[in-house]
């Protein structure tokens, strides 16, 4: 077997300057621990429209699809406000999402220790917290049919439709239930099986999944919106959550915001396995392409680098690397390394972006 391959779509704003220390990280693993991917390079977003009058070109879609994983940057930015909406940057990253069918939305929520005073709840609530949305991506209420505004008599009315079937519900559950394996063994569902039909069916269908293929895995269920309580009273409970469409935007974007800033936050989105027995899969960090910032060196790369960390461990069987990157920030952050997202009131210079790929890279190095 050949080595494997990495698409990477730096995107826009400081999609460019963040990857540039990923592509670092990756120059160290090869060189320090020999671990070779055939690593390409392509447009999405804003830049490939500027080249090619669209943000994702078929010959660039065609190559995510055959990639072991594909890391991208971020899209977007004011210049393309005024596009029509079907060649706007965001339409290249949808476009990715839809045709690799990604359907397990990964969002670690992880608090390093040295920045639990950057949350808004109590210290001891977060420091140390380690939990995993897992969020059913491209079914659900945003997609399901009917939908649209029409009229009825003198008013209009808007309509959208959550509808999930089995084998949807069961693919998510089971990314879900392997996940937790590898992690703290312990997952807990939330829909609203209270009040809506499509909740009772996914309780029913995690639960059948779970009880014929991981009963090993502790499974619980909670109402969403007992759920987001419990997320901001007691995070620790916490191992895996997994959860629809629409209940999952609004808490894994809660659970992400326990730990403080936007630069820190990884992401993954996985499909069905490939031929090789990788899933599909894109890395990318929640942050946008963050245009008030761009090319001043001023971005945290942490979150871009921290997608690459979920790329070895979900992606290419490396998860003790993937351990090793997170300890090397780890390290950084508790020796006082901060970009500027990350300067609260005690008046530290903040290093810049490639400053702080210095800094981790340095930690690479004394791990060895
Ligand atoms: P944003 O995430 O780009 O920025 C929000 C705020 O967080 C800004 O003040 C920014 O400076 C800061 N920030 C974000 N990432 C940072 C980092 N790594 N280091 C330091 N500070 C960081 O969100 P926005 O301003 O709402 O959107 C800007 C553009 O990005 C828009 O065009 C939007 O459509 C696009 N966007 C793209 C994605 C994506 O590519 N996945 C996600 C969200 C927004």
């Amino acid at each position: 077997m050949g080595n494997p391959s990495l698409l990477i779509l730096p995107g826009d704003g400081i999609g460019p300057e963040v990857m540039a220390q990923v592509r670092r990280i990756i120059g160290w693993y090869s060189d320090k621990r020999g671990l070779q991917f055939d690593v390409s390079e392509d447009l999405v977003g804003g830049s490939a429209y500027d080249a090619h009058g669209t943000p994702l070109t078929d010959e660039t879609m065609a190559t995510a699809q055959e990639a072991d994983a594909v890391l991208l940057g971020a899209v977007g930015g004011p210049k393309y406000d005024d596009l029509d909406f079907s060649v706007k940057p965001e339409r290249g990253l949808l476009r990715l999402r839809k045709e690799m069918d990604l359907f397990s939305n990964l969002r670690p929520a992880q608090c390093f220790d040295a920045l639990a005073d950057f949350s808004s709840l109590k210290k001891d609530v977060v420091a140390g917290l380690d939990i995993m949305i897992v969020r059913e991506l491209t079914s659900g209420v945003y997609f399901g049919e009917p939908r649209g505004i029409h009229k009825e008599g003198n008013e209009r009315v808007g309509i959208n439709t959550q509808r999930y079937t089995e084998s949807e519900i069961a693919r998510v559950a089971r990314s879900a239930l392997e996940l937790a394996g590898r992690r703290g063994n312990k997952v807990c569902s939330m829909e609203k099986a209270n009040v809506m039909e499509s909740g009772i069916l996914w309780r029913e269908v995690v639960t059948e999944i779970h009880d014929a293929e991981y009963p090993d895995v502790e499974l619980s269920h909670m109402y969403a919106d007992a759920g987001a309580m419990q997320l901001c009273r007691w995070p620790k409970q916490f191992d895996v959550i997994v959860t629809d469409n629409l209940f999952g935007d609004l808490l894994s974007d809660c659970a992400a915001m326990l730990t403080g800033s936007l630069g820190m936050l990884p992401s993954a989105s996985l499909g069905a396995p490939m031929e090789n027995g990788r899933p599909k899969a894109l890395y990318e960090p929640v942050h946008g392409s963050a245009p008030d910032i761009a090319g001043q060196g001023k971005a945290n790369p942490i979150a871009c680098v921290l997608s690459f960390a979920m790329a070895l461990r979900y992606s290419f069987d490396a998860g003790a690397e993937a351990d090793r990157l997170e300890a090397a920030i780890e390290k950084v952050l508790a020796e006082g390394a901060r970009t500027a997202d990350l300067i609260g009131q005690d008046g530290v210079e903040p290093v810049s972006t490639s400053g702080m790929g210095d800094t981790i890279l340095a930690a690479l190095d004394a791990s060895l």
